[in-house]
């Protein structure tokens, strides 16, 4: 199953990371084919058997999995040593109401979910801590990237020229147009508006990465990815399909140094 990863991250053996695209899976229909929507309202069972494939097919065993159920806000989850449950499959964890996940455990999986918003990664290798931030237009003008860099220097003692972040795939701003109710939010980044028929189209991603670089974030230090959800149909978008598909997920683990998977 092809999930993305990134090249900024492969000097970091000890995280496993990346992105799921819709490609892989056994989901029919409007989820075709790799759904990983295992909390979203519209139901499709064979989202979760999606989901542990993509989990057994990891070079990690996680014993702890961390789900959101996203309402793009800035609160988070900090998840920390806990005895494992089970050791035959990972537990799985639900966060009501958070769209930002860290740890700094190994084999605690954090999962976040897409269909358009941002998936934005950030590592400590200092720390050896990670964090996950689903951040829409609106955890955007929140500023839910901050609200994970200030929770990784509270949790962990993070410094942030010591961080290394991913802007991950998402609505471009090849395609993301929005109206003057969303583009007035973003004034303060001109450069990431381009006007469009009494419109803008807006690049999330640049201002997520913008925020980043404001909380100390070298700017060598953030990979951005190219790839817009819209456009290209190796991914699910809520936009693109009129709020009626599957989505991706953003995954990150660390692992133990001398753990070694065969
Ligand atoms: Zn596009």
């Amino acid at each position: 199953m092809p999930n993305l990863t990134f090249k900024s991250l492969e000097k970091f053996p000890e995280l496993i990371a990346g992105m799921t695209t819709r490609l892989g899976g056994v989901s029919e229909g409007i989820f075709e084919s790799n759904n990983m929507g295992i909390l979203a309202s519209e139901p499709d069972d064979k989202a979760i058997v999606n989901m542990r494939a993509m989990i057994r097919a990891l070079p990690v065993r996680p014993w702890k999995v961390a789900v959101t159920r996203q309402v793009h806000g800035t609160r988070y989850a900090a998840l920390g040593k806990e005895p494992p449950e089970s050791t035959f499959e990972p537990d799985f964890s639900v966060f009501p109401e958070t769209d930002i996940l860290m740890t700094n455990e190994p084999g605690v999986l954090l999962i976040t979910f897409y269909g358009d918003c941002v998936p934005i990664l950030v590592y400590d290798p200092q720390h050896k801590a990670v964090g996950l931030c689903h951040s829409g237009w609106k955890g955007t003008s929140l500023r839910a990237a901050e609200a994970l860099v200030k929770g990784m220097i509270k949790e962990y003692g993070s410094r942030p020229e010591a961080l290394n972040a991913v802007v991950m795939p998402a609505a471009g701003v090849c395609c993301y147009e929005v109206g003057f109710d969303v583009s007035s939010l973003f004034e303060a980044y001109p450069e990431h508006l381009v006007p469009f028929a009494n419109k803008h189209k807006i690049d999330l991603k640049g201002i997520n990465a913008e925020i980043l670089t404001s909380c100390g974030i070298p700017a060598e230090a953030i990979e951005v990815s190219p790839l817009c959800t819209l456009c290209d149909d190796r991914f699910f978008s809520n936009r693109r399909d009129g709020g009626h598909t599957g989505r991706m997920a953003a995954f990150a683990c660390l692992k133990e140094h001398n753990e070694v998977i065969v």
